[in-house]
C-alpha cells in the first residue's frame, strides 16, 4: 500500500511563541535557515534541527497556579456580567467599577451564554480574585477583583509550526489531498502559488506533490494554516513555487527566480470542470441550433465561489434573460472579463468597486439560459471575444538580479529540508517520515 500520510517535520516554536516564531521565520528569510538545519555527520539523510526552548511557565491567565484555585463554568442562558458577579458575592461598588473598567477593553454587551468563564480564588471558598471570560480560542479577558480593580484582554500564544505534506494522485488531486487530511486552504494556496506552472484542470493520476508551510497552534490545537512557504509538484517535470520575501517582492518564485503567479488565473471557479469550451460553432443545447460560443464553460456545484480573474474594476452588473446574473470586469486597457449564469452576487461586487485576483465576485448558479449550474467566463482582448485559454499573457519580469542571490539561498533552504525528509522524484517520495514532536530536550532529529 502506498503510504501517503502527512509527514510533517515539526519546529517546535514553544512558549516564546509568536515572537519566536517571527524570529524563525525572520531567520529563514535573512538567509540564516541553513545553520538551523544541520546536516550530521555521520548520515547525509539526518537533518537535526536545534531549537531553543523555554521554560514552560506555570501560569494560568497569568496566575500562579501554585496560589490560586481554579474553577471553570460556563455562561448561563440569560447572565451579564452583573449577575454573574452578584452570584459571586461581589459587592455592587466594585461591580460598577469593573464595568467603568471595561468600557475600552471588552464589551461587556458581548458576553455569551455557554462562553467558558473562570473563577480564579487563593483558597476555594475565598473571595473573588479574577473571573475570566474566553469569548474565543484566541483571547481572553481578565477581569480582576483584587488589590486594583482592572478588566484587559490577553491573547494566546500561537504557536507556528513548520509542516511537510507529499501525496500522489489517484483519482483526483482533490481527493489525493483530502486523505492526506490537507485543508482546502492549503490546497488553495498550492493552486494560487502554482498557477502559472501547472495547469490543475489537467492534474493526472501519478502527479506527485510536497509542501512545506506553516501551522497555527493554540494549546497544541491546530487553528488555521499559516504561509505556504514551497511547493512541488511534478507531472512531466518538476515544478516549484518558493514564497521569498525581500524588501521590495514579495510572492512565489519558480526554480530561476521568476514569479509563479500570473495576472490571470486559468480559470475563474476552483476544482471545477470545463463542460463546454470556446468555439465559434457549437449546438446550443437549450436553442437547439449552431451558435458560436464565445466563452469557457466551468461546471461546479451551486453556490460555488465565483473568482475575479485578475485585479480590475466592476464596470457591468446586471441580469440578462439569456445571461442571467452578470458581472464585467475591466482589467486594464486591453482586457476584459464577463461571468454569467451567477445564483447571487457577492456582497462586495458594486458597480465601479475594485477587485482583487482571487476576490470572490459572485456563486455558482444557473440564472438566464443554462441547463445546469456553471459559470460561463468570457474574455474579451480590444473589445474581441477570446479564447482565454489559448492566450499568451505577458509573464512577470524575473527577479532582478542584486535580488537572484538572496532568493537561492532561500530557494535552496527550502528545497533541502524538502529533500532531506523525502526524496524529490523518485521511488522513495512515499515512504514515511519520522515526525518528532516535543521531545524535553533542545535538539530534535528529524530522519527521513
Ligand atoms: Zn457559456
Amino acid at each position: 500500500m502506498l503510504s501517503k500520510k502527512e509527514k510533517e517535520l515539526i519546529i517546535d516554536i514553544s512558549a516564546g511563541v509568536l515572537l519566536g516564531a517571527s524570529i524563525i521565520l525572520a531567520l529563514f528569510f535573512r538567509e540564516e535557515i541553513s545553520g538551523l538545519f544541520r546536516h550530521d555527520e555521520k548520515s547525509k539523510e539526518t537533518t537535526e534541527i536545534v531549537v531553543e526552548k523555554k521554560h514552560k511557565t506555570i501560569t494560568k491567565f497569568g496566575y500562579d497556579t501554585t496560589q490560586y484555585v481554579f474553577e471553570e463554568g460556563r455562561v448561563k442562558n440569560n447572565e451579564i456580567i452583573g449577575s454573574i458577579l452578584y452570584w459571586q458575592d461581589v459587592p455592587y461598588f466594585k461591580i460598577d467599577k469593573l464595568v467603568q473598567k471595561a468600557k475600552d477593553v471588552f464589551n461587556v454587551r458581548q458576553i455569551r451564554a455557554n462562553k467558558k468563564i473562570t473563577f480564579v480564588r487563593k483558597d476555594s471558598c475565598g473571595e473573588l480574585i479574577s473571573l475570566i471570560y474566553e469569548p474565543n480560542d484566541l483571547s481572553y479577558i481578565v477581569f480582576n477583583l483584587a488589590d486594583s480593580i482592572y478588566v484587559k484582554r490577553e491573547f494566546r500564544p500561537i504557536e507556528t509550526k513548520i509542516e511537510f505534506a507529499s501525496g500522489e494522485v489517484h483519482t483526483s488531486l482533490w481527493n489525493s489531498m483530502k486523505d492526506n487530511n490537507l485543508s482546502i486552504s492549503i490546497i488553495d494556496k498550492m493552486e494560487d502559488a502554482l498557477s502559472s506552472e501547472v495547469d490543475f484542470y489537467h492534474a493526472q493520476k501519478g502527479d506527485q506533490y510536497k509542501l512545506l508551510f506553516e501551522r497555527k497552534y493554540i494549546d497544541d490545537k491546530p487553528i488555521a494554516i499559516g504561509k505556504l512557504l514551497g511547493a512541488y509538484y511534478y507531472n512531466d517535470s518538476p515544478k516549484y513555487a518558493f514564497y521569498f520575501k525581500s524588501n521590495d517582492y514579495k510572492g512565489y518564485y519558480n526554480y530561476t527566480g521568476q514569479a509563479t503567479k500570473k495576472a490571470f488565473l486559468r480559470a475563474p471557479v476552483r476544482f471545477s470542470r470545463i463542460s463546454s469550451g470556446f468555439s465559434t460553432r457549437r449546438f446550443h443545447p437549450i436553442l437547439h441550433r449552431v451558435k458560436a460560443h464565445y466563452g469557457t464553460d466551468y461546471a461546479a456545484p451551486y453556490g460555488t465561489p465565483i473568482l475575479a480573474v485578475a485585479a480590475g474594476t466592476i464596470i457591468r452588473k446586471g441580469y440578462g434573460k439569456g445571461n442571467g446574473n452578470f458581472i464585467t470586469i475591466r482589467h486594464d486597457k486591453t482586457y476584459t472579463t464577463t461571468y454569467l449564469h451567477m445564483q447571487r452576487f457577492a456582497k462586495s461586487s458594486k458597480k465601479g468597486a475594485h477587485v482583487t485576483q482571487g476576490q470572490v465576485i459572485g456563486y455558482i448558479g444557473s440564472t438566464g439560459l443554462a441547463t445546469g449550474p456553471h459559470v460561463c467566463f468570457r474574455m474579451k482582448k480590444n473589445g474581441k471575444p477570446i479564447n482565454h485559454l489559448r492566450e499568451n499573457f505577458p509573464s512577470p519580469e524575473p527577479l532582478p538580479d542584486s535580488v537572484l542571490t538572496k532568493f537561492y539561498v532561500v530557494r535552496d533552504s527550502i528545497l533541502n529540508l524538502m529533500k532531506s525528509l523525502d526524496y524529490l522524484s523518485d521511488d522513495s517520495l512515499h515512504q514515511e517520515s519520522i515526525v518528532i514532536k516535543d521531545h524535553n530536550d533542545s535538539k530534535r532529529i528529524v530522519k527521513p
